[in-house]
């Protein structure tokens, strides 16, 4: 179904923070799950200067298929058939253990589409982001610093698509190099 771009956006917004409801997420202060992504949609949102709504509706879905119980044809149905496909390539199959799923990302990331790429990337700046925390215990500095490792891997397969993205997961590297 067709909807004004702004429209677009924010009916995934309200989507995505429903379906998401009291989740926190990983690292900093254990923040709402809804914040992380806030910051994903907004990084592509900006990287790519607004232009693409499907992109920035994408980037706050990309965890719904895979941590609610959402389902690729609900997404098409209520948003777009690339909206929902956009999500459905991001989204690990949760039947495997981390290991492997992890394994997985780093083997597949090439092979995914532009527009995955960039929802990769981005995921992947604000995980780093989060884990980046004043006065890191030991436990943390090892997450932190095994996240780091997992993450460039990933996204030495999605690379190129976008500079200002690629500068912007670059720079988080760093930060959480001279954090653990
Ligand atoms: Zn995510």
């Amino acid at each position: 179904m067709w909807m004004p771009p702004i429209c677009l956006v924010s009916e995934a917004a309200e989507f995505a923070s429903r379906r998401h409801t009291g989740m926190a997420r990983k690292g900093r202060g254990n923040e709402p799950y809804v914040n992380h992504l806030a910051e994903v949609a907004n990084l592509l949102a900006t990287v790519t200067g607004g232009r693409d709504a499907e992109l920035v509706a994408a980037g706050w879905l990309h965890d719904t298929i895979e941590d609610t119980a959402t389902t690729q044809e609900e997404l098409a149905q209520k948003f777009s058939e690339r909206v929902a496909s956009l999500v459905a390539e991001v989204t690990d199959d949760m039947r495997l253990p981390k290991s492997a799923r992890h394994q997985l990302q780093i083997v597949e990331a090439p092979g995914k589409s532009p527009d995955a790429k960039l929802i990769k990337i981005a995921d992947k700046i604000s995980n780093l982001r989060a884990r980046i925390v004043p006065d890191p215990s030991q436990d943390e500095r090892n997450d932190l610093a095994a996240y780091t490792i997992f993450a460039e891997k990933v996204v030495a397969g999605c690379r190129g698509v976008n500079a200002k993205l690629d500068a912007e997961f670059d720079e988080a590297v760093s930060a959480a190099k001279t954090a653990f």
